[in-house]
């Protein structure tokens, strides 16, 4: 099969991008530009000629995706990941909510319009787009998929970085029930779709990170918080406390990718919870160098509220099969391609 994935490059992307490759698929990488293109052949080398790309320079632009999604033999399916998350790079929440938006928009108008062989639209969302932000943190709730974040466009443009990456999302995803809700109205939709809506994304990198500074946003925190700091320091919570690891991500989307019973289903695709407190120990467990760089904290204890929120990730588990790794596959093996990267800067 042909699978279209944008944001081929990044650190959820670059793990798709591999196990399609294992999988046999043929990858058409949409990316941004020819420098970017050339990292991506340069960290797929065996790829040969089942990986090509194409170069959007800007996928809020109209018809953004015209080109991208011809292909002979035709596409049989699409992964749109490419989305902002990182907060440094936006100057304001219109920078979050645009690519966000029109980029989703845009690839499902062109695989409409230009590539009518595509059985299947795969959206990377996230939690961002189920959790509530209004509720506390202890209410006690188990999110499903029937949730969405009640966050509307006014709120996100004047509210925090977070409010404006959670609204983004929301949005994004929004855009895709209702153009698909559209299509089945209109005419007999093409193709069907399956989003994913995964929580914090943590795990080893299969993207090129020459430095620390350049990681995406999810594992710069636990660079920032348990790898690079200091057995004293504090340990406050990071983003939501539901994780998942990247390679079980991707490969929940390389079997929505091969299973037609995920079809029209929106996946939950969280581990589970998680404190700073527990991600502290697993550190300090399993690798003695950061003994006086990673808070200690009070060790064994979590600092999770009994009530704390959750989320029900039972048919990813039944419909695609996933059976989710630990947390010191996720969080060992990161910190030490960290420590890695860092002796080569
Ligand atoms: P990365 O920052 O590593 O990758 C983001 C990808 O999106 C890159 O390919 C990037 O391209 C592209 N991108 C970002 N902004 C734009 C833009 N304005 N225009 C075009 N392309 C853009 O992050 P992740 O791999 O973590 O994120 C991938 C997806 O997963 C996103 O949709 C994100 O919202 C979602 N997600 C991530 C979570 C996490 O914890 N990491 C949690 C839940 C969902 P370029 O390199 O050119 O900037």
């Amino acid at each position: 099969g042909r699978v279209l994935l944008t944001g081929g490059n990044g650190f959820i992307g670059a793990h798709i991008l591999d196990q399609l490759l294992a999988n046999d698929f043929h990858v058409r990488s949409v990316v941004r530009s020819e420098a970017k293109a050339d990292q991506v052949r340069a960290s797929h080398p065996n790829a040969g000629e089942k990986l090509d790309f194409s170069i959007v320079p800007d996928i809020t632009s109209a018809g953004a995706f015209n080109e991208a999604v011809i292909s002979t033999p035709p596409f049989d399916i699409v992964i749109h990941t490419a989305s902002p998350f990182l907060y440094k790079a936006a100057n304001d929440n219109l920078d979050f909510l645009k690519p966000a938006v029109h980029g989703t928009t845009e690839i499902l108008k062109a695989t409409k319009s230009f590539a009518p062989e595509v059985k299947r639209v795969i959206v990377t969302s996230s939690f961002a787009a189920v959790l509530d932000p209004n509720l506390s943190e202890d209410a006690g709730v188990t999110y499903t998929s029937d949730d969405w974040n009640p966050l509307s466009w006014e709120e996100a443009l004047v509210g925090d970085k977070p409010t404006g990456y959670l609204a983004s999302k929301k949005f994004a995803e929004k855009a895709v029930t209702y153009l698909v809700w559209d299509f089945l109205k209109d005419e007999k939709p093409r193709f069907d779709v399956v989003t994913f809506n995964p929580p914090m994304v943590y795990g080893p990198l299969r993207h090129p990170v020459s430095k620390n500074a350049d990681l995406n946003e999810s594992n710069a925190r636990i660079w920032d918080l348990f790898v690079n700091s200091s057995k004293d320091a504090d340990l406050p919570p990071n983003g939501f406390h539901l994780y998942t690891d990247v390679r079980d991500l991707a490969y929940g989307h390389v079997q929505a990718a091969l299973l037609p019973e995920a079809s029209n289903r929106r996946f939950i695709f969280s581990r589970g919870q998680i404190s700073s407190q527990e991600i502290s120990d697993i550190l300090r467990k399993n690798i003695p160098e950061l003994a006086e760089r990673t808070p200690i904290g009070k060790p064994g204890t979590s600092s999770l509220h009994e009530r704390a929120y959750d989320a029900d990730s039972t048919p990813a588990r039944d419909v695609l099969g996933v059976e989710f790794r630990s947390a010191e596959s996720t969080f060992v093996e990161l910190a030490k391609q960290l420590l890695e990267i860092e002796k080569r800067e």
